[in-house]
């Protein structure tokens, strides 16, 4: 199907063109009230996931789980859910569904019984060859309860032949392939664990207002820490296992020296929340600085830089900041529209109404607009907002992007089309231009995009992060897609 070809229906109720966010993860080791502390730090990484969210707590006693579909506020909106979740140790997951169809027995954490014990983990990634271990573990007899391929930690952990719990997780992670940032919680202990390649984000913080001095938080990211008054205490390395238990905080590195560090550069482009501050530095400024990089390389003259909300706005100030061009608010994103609105009327729609986004005439009429994005997908949206920029009453529309062209998908954890599906895998930047109906093109480069990550340049020998979406340097073996055992979307 080419751009030209959707109709204005499909053009303004397509929303799955943009990357999603893939999940959250949170963990509690206090002496009191994890759930809440837990459905807090969840509620701060809603923009990792809002399909799902649950929360398994540990009383001393016995282990205790609620997971519903929707949004933190909604599954944990009644007081009595949160009571009923005593304890002092917790972990909580927030899902996008990046594999496994969105159903109650996908949510996570996901729980089992175990000879040692009860045993909840929540995973943050996507495994790459989850489908070969499930076809092995279900010929070992193992029953899967859900589609997800968290669940392939659960039958591993069981199967393992170590005696005790850590010996046995780590037995599981040292099996998988991909992206993973874990908790998981037993009777006795908290464990946080990240990949060899720390695609995914995982820090450690500690609760100062507790009475026990031995009181840690473990999150995707540090804004989980604000809304809880947590305090930052380091990234959990690449590779790392953490283990929280009476004794404090332990640290173990199962993999020896086959990690370094492939952090995903999307997240500090897209994923992440701007607050956050990841290896040091703030997403925030980090998106300025793409912004920046991006008016240097593809400057053009114009009257406005306008920034696609809400992803775009930083990289928007940090580009209108460098090229000396006013920051104006063209254009207002509704943030209630949910992904299922009520079908319009053809008259409706012919009134041209948009739901999501909406142009701001007063600051684009008669204006040369440079329009800033962070990406582009399919390119439909692309599409949609230049046509209202220019019904605005835009002299000229220049898109600029703060990414390199996807051109590949993800298999680490980000829910991407197939690349036939992405417009940078099948059109050249001037017919990419062409379709959207823009004046002009223009995408940061690679190099310039780790220059704003405070590097030289990206180096092609050992790259410093995961850019496969955009180079196809796989840094993590696809083994269940080279053995064609997952279906493109
Ligand atoms: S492929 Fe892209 S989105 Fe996926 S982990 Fe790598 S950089 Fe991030």
């Amino acid at each position: 199907m080419t751009l030209s070809s959707f109709s204005s229906h499909e053009l303004d109720f397509i929303d799955d063109d943009e990357f999603h966010e893939e999940c959250g993860v949170v963990g509690i080791w206090t002496t009191q009230d994890a759930a809440s502390l837990t459905a807090l730090g969840l509620h701060a990484l809603q923009h990792r996931g809002q399909e799902a969210s649950g929360i398994v707590t540990y009383d001393g006693n016995q282990f205790h789980t609620h997971r519903g579909l929707g949004l933190v506020g909604e599954v944990f909106d009644d007081p009595r859910v949160i009571a009923s979740l005593p304890g002092g140790m917790g972990i909580g997951h927030n899902r996008y569904a990046t594999t496994g169809e969105t159903q109650l027995r996908n949510v996570q954490p996901l729980y089992g019984d175990f000879e040692f014990g009860g045993f909840a983990v929540a995973h943050n990634g996507n495994l790459t060859n989850a489908q070969l271990l499930k076809q092995s573990l279900v010929r070992r007899g193992c029953l899967f309860q859900s589609s997800t391929d968290s669940e392939v930690f659960i039958h591993l952990i069981a199967i393992s032949l170590y005696s005790n719990v850590i010996d046995r997780f780590i037995d599981a992670i040292k099996q998988v392939q991909g992206a993973y940032s874990l908790v998981a919680l037993s009777k006795d202990m908290l464990i946080a664990a990240r990949d060899p390649l720390g695609v995914r984000p995982l820090i450690l913080g500690k609760l100062p207002y507790s009475q026990d001095e031995n009181s840690w938080v473990v999150a995707s990211e540090t804004c989980a820490l604000s809304s809880m008054g947590a305090d930052f205490v380091r990234d959990i390395e690449p590779g790392e296992v953490i283990i929280i238990d009476h004794d404090g905080v332990r640290s173990i590195h199962p993999f020896a020296d086959n990690t370094s560090s492939r952090f995903c550069i999307f997240e500090y482009v897209y994923f992440a929340r701007p607050d956050s501050v990841i290896e040091n530095k703030s997403v925030y400024m980090a998106r300025k600085k793409i912004g920046a990089e991006l008016a240097k390389e593809s400057h053009i003259e114009a009257d406005v830089v306008v920034p696609v909300p809400d992803s775009g706005v930083p990289a928007a100030i940090g580009y209108a900041e460098a090229s000396n061009i006013p920051f104006e608010l063209g254009i207002i994103r509704s943030h209630y529209i949910g992904r299922t609105f009520i079908e319009p009327t053809d008259q409706i729609r012919n009134l041209g109404v948009k739901l999501k986004h909406a142009t701001n005439r007063a600051v684009i009429n008669g204006k040369r607009v440079i329009l800033i994005d962070d990406s582009i997908v399919r390119g439909t949206t692309s599409k949609k907002i230049v046509e209202m920029v220019r019904a605005a009453g835009a002299t000229e529309v220049h898109l600029r992007i703060a990414s390199p062209p996807t051109q590949h998908s993800c298999f680490y954890g980000i829910d991407t089309p197939a690349e036939e599906k992405l417009l940078a895998h099948t059109h050249s930047i001037d017919e990419m231009c062409k379709l959207i109906g823009a004046d002009s093109l223009g995408f940061v480069s690679a190099d310039g995009l780790y220059r704003a990550l405070q590097e030289d340049k990206r180096n092609n020998q050992n790259p410093q992060y995961c850019d496969a979406c955009f180079t196809g340097d796989y840094p993590i073996p696809l083994t269940d897609h080279d053995m064609q055992l997952v279906k493109s979307k």
